[in-house]
């Protein structure tokens, strides 16, 4: 296939393996998540991922609860780490080379987050999942995402969601809300469009990133994606 990326980074909500339950893992949806990866690291694609932890605790419910918040977004670290070794399992079912890196060292389970190691399985064709975010408490997986794909040298951010772009509206509330096509950073930053969060965007900005949003949903979308066609919302300089 004519591929317009060489190397993705693919952020993948927690909330995104959960498919219809309300929390954990729908075996089903991560399956078709794999296939999807599976066809496009097939036509030499290179995939790194960053998975959220969503599905099965966030930091922020957790301190609204009473808890210590950097304790808690430890706790939502760790959630993603089973996240992304459930993605693990599936893909390699599938034949698929897959490394889990983790940022917070767990080397009974995963290899310690190395940049240049994580580039190194990617330029042998790889899968590499980034698990743990980013390490530190106070950040997210979308910041995390924005930074391994600068560090990796990604040529696109795959922000995979529910819906199919950004809008100037909750489409779901708002039958009459518009999708954009294209935007800015400074655009997203500006209105606090609801693409990632701030500081995911401005690292973005500051490192010339695009961020193609789009609905995982649908068959296929990420190979429409990795082919350059305008599926959802590209957001760029
Ligand atoms: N988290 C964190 N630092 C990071 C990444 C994640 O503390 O660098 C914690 C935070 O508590 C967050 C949770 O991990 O709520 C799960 O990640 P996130 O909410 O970004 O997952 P998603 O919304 O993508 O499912």
């Amino acid at each position: 296939m004519g591929v317009t990326y060489r190397r993705i980074l693919l952020k993948l909500s927690g909330e995104a393996l959960m498919g219809e339950l309300s929390y954990g893992i729908d075996p089903a949806v991560v399956n078709g998540i794999a296939e999807e990866v599976s066809e496009i690291a097939e036509s030499g694609v290179q995939i790194a991922i960053v998975v959220g932890g969503g599905n099965i605790f966030r930091g922020v419910k957790g301190a609204a609860a009473g808890m210590d918040r950097a304790t808690a977004d430890y706790i939502g670290m760790i959630a993603t780490v089973m996240n992304a070794m459930t993605l693990q399992d599936a893909l390699e079912q599938m034949g698929v080379q897959t490394r889990v890196q983790t940022a917070i060292a767990m080397q009974e389970v995963a290899e310690p987050y190395i940049r240049r190691r994580a580039m190194r399985h990617l330029e042998k064709g790889r899968v590499v999942v980034f698990g743990a975010g980013s390490g530190n408490p106070f950040f997210t997986t979308d910041t995390t995402a924005a930074l391994r794909a600068a560090e990796i040298g990604a040529d696109v951010l795959f922000k995979a969601t529910k819906v199919d772009g950004v809008y100037d509206s909750d489409p779901t509330k708002n039958p009459a809300a518009k999708r954009f096509q294209s935007l800015t950073y400074s655009h997203v930053l500006t209105n606090d469009l609801k693409v990632m969060d701030s500081t995911a965007i401005s690292l973005c900005k500051d490192n010339d990133i695009p961020i193609i949003v789009f609905d995982l949903s649908v068959r296929g979308n990420v190979r429409r994606a990795v082919m350059g066609e305008s599926i959802g919302t590209i957001v760029g300089g």
